[in-house]
């Protein structure tokens, strides 16, 4: 058994050490370089003090750096803190803040913002435990076309920032590296209590919180999808790493998931279309995780079918429905297998998958993973529920997280006996297998009815002339709610809402049915390709004031 969840990549890089572990824009990194620089950081970390138990922020977008560092923490026997390069101030200094970080590894483009949270003096701004900062420029990856990184407003300002090395703890990774020494002293691991990462969940329902994750929560995720995958071959595989890292889906389904394989991890910094089609055709992974709309967006690509995609094996689409047809149209352009499953953050996050190779569901996501216990339960009385009935999904099993960090309430509130409450609504079917209704919150009440978004997305989906499609409720005086979409048409398409309501007329009864249309050039996503429903309702609140 792991007992630390590093201990995947120690055996990689014993079994197959020249094999190619990283590869980022044509850089490759092996697996005995990747535990090299991963235990130089271990030993460089111990070196500043930071041992057992201390966070360790890692602010990167997908490059080796991000890669190096998480291995390196968790041998140093800290914890991880993912943190979403594309934080703005205010959420950035929450989060450093919430989990009381010692130290963070960025990179120098961001460093100004980090900088203007920490202040002058950092030991008198809101940050004083935040010590050491260790900052990577790009060229420390490779040298190559720094743009690709930045996100355009910056290139725009020309914005090239000096970092000031030497004061407030601020040091380049390569001194880092270059000063530590080449081993870390072992930390013991106790894998059920001890923390591996702290991830912050979206913040839906407030501040986001810290979800802890053990060790043996990573390492059981990561072993629950080799399972799932058995076919998959060590040594063998090149996993496409388009999902940020920073998220807990790239992160087990992709980085763990390649290291634990001995994989090849391709290392792409955001999605963008063309470079994942012109990655997919130079190189050719076998394996490719996303989210649904990176597999409707590749689908939409003019040129799609110019490119060779039949390397893909393994597509595992999960943190949103996929849209019925995306999962037969995907699977017909590469000739792999694209399978839906089901996950959240307290989760590790997988707990349903369909089957690859066996019988599977369209629409359904699936059937829990080994090792995971799933029911649904009745939002009044809390009893099980049988099958074909709606009611919470509930899950346990050894990725469920064991709390929320520092929040005692809000961790009782979804936890007990080990049970994890997921806010999802969800019904099984007679064959065990599950299907997500909705998320609880986004339930809309139009006259006294449930509404569930969802229903009506799929609806819309459907229809030949529509993009994207969000659904939410909006405050109506006579209804109480009422059902708004929101909607981006295909190129060279045009619908009227007219066309839209006879569509949907024939579809859905007459309360499920929009009553409202707002047509956008594009709906505000996440980073990992999800519909915010949450910043539509936000601004139709903002509006009703
Ligand atoms: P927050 O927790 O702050 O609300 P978030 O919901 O985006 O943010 P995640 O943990 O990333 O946090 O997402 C988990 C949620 O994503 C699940 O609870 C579920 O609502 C949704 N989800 C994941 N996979 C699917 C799927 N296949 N179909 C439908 N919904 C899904």
């Amino acid at each position: 058994p792991n007992h630390n969840a590093a201990d995947f990549l120690l055996q990689s890089a014993a079994r197959f050490p020249d094999h190619e572990a990283l590869l980022f824009f044509g850089k490759k990194t092996t697996y005995r370089q990747l535990l090299a620089s991963a235990h130089r950081m271990a030993g460089g970390l111990q070196t500043t003090g930071i041992g057992k138990g201390d966070r360790v922020a890692i602010m990167l977008p997908n490059c080796p750096q991000a890669v190096i560092a998480y291995y390196g923490v968790l041998l140093a026997g800290g914890v991880v803190v993912m943190t979403n390069p594309l934080y703005v101030e205010r959420e950035l200094e929450h989060q450093l803040r919430d989990c009381g970080a010692r130290a963070i590894i960025t990179l120098d483009l961001l460093y100004p913002k980090l900088a203007r949270v920490r202040g002058d003096s950092p030991e008198q701004g809101p940050l004083p435990m935040l010590q050491q900062v260790i900052v990577t420029t790009v060229q420390d990856a490779l040298p190559f076309p720094k743009n690709l990184l930045y996100p355009i407003k910056q290139r725009r300002a020309g914005h090239n920032p000096a970092v000031p090395y030497g004061p407030h703890g601020v040091l380049s990774l390569h001194t880092f590296l270059a000063k530590g020494p080449a081993l870390p002293a072992e930390v013991a691991i106790d894998p059920a209590k001890d923390a591996a990462l702290l991830q912050y969940t979206g913040g839906t329902t407030g501040l986001p919180k810290g979800v802890i994750l053990t060790h043996r929560n990573l390492v059981a995720n990561t072993m629950q999808m080799a399972a799932w995958c058995y076919k998959m071959k060590d040594g063998a595989e090149r996993f496409l790493a388009a999902l940020p890292l920073f998220h807990v889906f790239g992160l087990t389904v992709l980085m763990n998931q390649s290291v634990m394989r001995a994989g090849t991890l391709i290392l792409l910094p955001r999605f963008e279309v063309k470079a994942v089609l012109q990655a997919i055709r130079k190189q050719k992974p076998t394996v490719f995780p996303g989210a649904p709309t990176m597999y409707i967006a590749l689908l939409n690509h003019p040129d799609v079918n110019k490119y060779d995609l039949s390397s893909i094996n393994i597509c595992v689409s999960g943190s949103a429905p996929l849209p019925l047809d995306v999962q037969t149209k995907f699977e017909a352009l590469t000739g792999g297998r694209l399978i839906e499953g089901y996950g959240l953050t307290e989760a590790a996050p997988v707990a349903h998958a369909n089957p690859i190779w066996t019988k599977r569901k369209i629409g359904s996501v699936g059937i829990p993973l080994p090792g995971t216990q799933a029911r649904i339960i009745d939002l009044e009385t809390g009893d099980a529920l049988p099958s074909g009935k709606v009611g919470e999904l509930q899950i346990r099993g050894p990725q469920v997280m064991i709390g929320y960090w520092n929040r005692p309430e809000e961790t009782e509130a979804v936890l007990q006996d080990g049970w994890l409450r997921t806010g999802d609504l969800a019904v099984m079917d007679q064959d065990g297998f599950f299907t997500i209704v909705d998320r609880m919150k986004d339930v809309i009440i139009a006259g006294g009815y449930n509404v569930y978004p969802r229903e009506i997305e799929e609806v819309l989906y459907e229809h030949p002339a529509i993009r994207e499609a969000s659904v939410l409720g909006v405050k109506d005086s006579y209804r109480g709610e009422t059902v708004k979409a929101f909607i981006v048409l295909r190129k060279e398409w045009n619908v009227s809402r007219e066309q839209l309501d006879i569509w949907c007329r024939a579809r859905l009864a007459a309360y499920k049915v929009p009553h409202l249309y707002e047509f956008r050039d594009e709906l505000p996503m996440s980073m990992i390709g999800k519909v915010l429903r949450r910043k539509l309702q936000e601004e139709e609140a903002a509006k009703e004031k």
